[in-house]
């Protein structure tokens, strides 16, 4: 093994070092060139900046301690057009509510009819902090998505957007890595707040970003209908507004967006675990799956595994776990998440055609695989002791910790790792991107017959990389990667990411 060269002064532990820890390791075993590394080590660009928008008027729940001194208040009947329910049990308040309305308030406390005492909160602008960072572009544009959430931080941000430098690289599409979006809760906000905070975000963003510069996507928190507004912001007003529609992916289908986008990445998430099985002579058909997290990736994995003949055992999502040994019907649990007006959190907790279980009670499932699908760090050392799988199918970014990858090895549970696990978002991205550029719209047939091919050489790829077995078949060619001894998968990845941003730097040098 070749040894460390420090390139930095050493610096506290944060999770970027943290992440950063396999990209080390995998520097250090090929060797890469010192100058790569330390243009790889840091991002390109560090963005952070403010947006600023005005919140509506809202009635909140009054606290408990307050309500005696109201009891006397009569009913109020507003509009209940004008009065938007939010997930914290607030209602924001717009004006159309007052017509026809019949209101008791007093200190600005109203009774709504059947639902209980609240306080008027007048309307003010908030400020909110951003981010994009922009981590390598050797390859191509910056590239990634954009995540609206509560708990992000430039730290985390900068751990994203790496990922999508090593992903763009392993999935073999033409972009470096970025990563981008808003400390908020989204939910929140009310669907016109939630615009304006999206334009705003974007009116700030437009210097920095671009079809042939930066290309955001959805991630936690936002949609294809987030990016459809991205996409207004960015476009409005431009003498050539149409030649610019790829600076985002994931749009609707009607305004550019492709086929097979929506799925893709639990579609490629479902296509490795295919090879994983087709490797042993198997399929995915009477596999049983455990699943964290039921958005864009979770249940999207969830419906094309059960399609492959898989049982979904439990799911388990921020606000509950459900359970049932003899397997959960993908396609209604789908629908009591999101056709079903009473689930406004979308959540599977409460879904009646299974037993509630606690979070913990999830690792304990005998099952075959763990999908992780929700947020990054879930699979601790502690929870890697106890989960009963074979095997680890990383649709989130950054669900194993280094400790949690530590105990994974030891026990021998195998790892379809994040960077190619997840790598089918950023797959059909890429097809989208080419679709917009040459005015092209793709059928689901052709974006997912791509797409399996991707995707399947890449894992190949990295799988005869792990074993130290360079071959060149039809479908692939691992000779230029495997490195004359056997790593971890995760390692491996890593390997074939470096090597081919290294490739790139050593033909085409450096600039001045
Ligand atoms: P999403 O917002 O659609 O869904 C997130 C899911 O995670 C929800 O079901 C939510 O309830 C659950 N969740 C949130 N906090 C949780 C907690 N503390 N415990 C358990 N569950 C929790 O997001 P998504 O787009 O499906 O992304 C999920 C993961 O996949 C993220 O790590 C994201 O970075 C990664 N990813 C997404 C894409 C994509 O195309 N959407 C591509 C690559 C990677």
């Amino acid at each position: 093994m070749t040894a460390r060269v420090a390139t930095t002064e050493p610096s506290r532990q944060t999770i970027y070092t943290e992440a950063m820890e396999v990209f080390q390791r995998a520097a250090d075993l090929i060797g890469l060139d010192r100058r790569v590394r330390m243009e790889l080590e840091e991002p390109d660009y560090e963005h952070i900046f403010y947006v600023t928008v005005k919140l509506h008027t809202r009635l909140s729940p009054l606290p408990a301690s307050e309500q005696p001194r109201y009891k006397d208040l009569p009913d109020s009947e507003l509009l209940p057009d004008g009065l938007e329910p939010l997930l914290d049990g607030s209602f924001v308040f717009k004006r159309r509510a007052l017509i026809n309305a019949n209101v008791f308030m007093r200190d600005g406390v109203v009774r709504l009819k059947g639902k209980g005492l609240y306080k008027v909160v007048p309307g003010r602008p908030e400020r909110f902090k951003a981010y994009r960072v922009q981590h390598n572009q050797a390859r191509g544009p910056y590239k990634g998505g954009t995540r609206y959430h509560q708990d992000v931080s430039l730290d985390l941000f900068k751990v994203l957007a790496a990922e999508m430098t090593w992903k763009t690289a392993i999935a073999d599409v033409p972009f470096g890595g970025g990563k981008g979006g808003i400390k908020v809760d989204p939910k929140s906000l009310s669907s016109e707040e939630l615009e304006a905070l999206t334009l705003r975000y974007m009116y700030r963003l437009k210097p920095l970003i671009g079809p042939n510069l930066d290309i955001p996507a959805p991630d936690v928190g936002t949609d294809g209908a987030i990016m459809g507004l991205l996409l207004r912001q960015f476009t409005d007003g431009e003498r050539e507004r149409h030649s610019l529609r790829g600076v985002v992916t994931g749009k609707d289908t009607r305004i550019g967006g492709s086929e097979g986008r929506v799925r893709a990445t639990g579609q490629g998430l479902a296509y490795c675990i295919q090879e994983w099985y087709a490797d042993r002579g198997a399929t995915p058909a009477g596999a049983r799956v455990i699943l964290q997290g039921f958005g864009n990736v979770g249940s999207n994995a969830a419906e094309i595994l059960a399609g492959m003949g898989a049982k979904i055992l439990a799911v388990n999502d921020y606000a509950g776990t459900i359970f049932n040994p003899n397997g959960i019907d993908v396609a209604d649990l789908m629908s009591y998440v999101y056709e079903n007006p009473s689930n406004m959190r979308r959540t599977v907790a409460g879904y009646p055609k299974a037993q509630q279980i606690g979070k913990n009670d999830l690792w304990d499932v005998d099952a075959d695989i763990l999908v992780p699908a929700a947020l990054g760090g879930e699979i601790t050392g502690p929870v890697a002791e106890r989960i009963k799988v074979k095997l680890v199918a990383e649709g989130a970014n950054g669900p194993t910790t280094p400790e949690g990858d530590r105990v994974l090895a030891k026990r021998g549970i195998e790892l379809i790792p994040d960077i190619i696990g997840n790598a089918g978002g950023v797959t059909v991205s890429y097809y989208e991107w080419i679709q917009n550029k040459r005015m092209e719209h793709w059928s689901e047939g052709e974006v997912n017959g791509r797409l399996e091919q991707a995707l399947k050489s890449n894992y190949r790829i990295i799988r005869d990389i792990s074993r130290n077995t360079p071959r060149r078949t039809a479908t692939h060619n691992s000779q230029r990667y495997c490195i004359g001894r056997e790593v971890d998968m995760r390692t491996a990845a890593m390997v074939l990411a470096l090597k081919r941003i290294e490739a790139h730097y050593q033909l085409e040098g450096f600039s001045q």
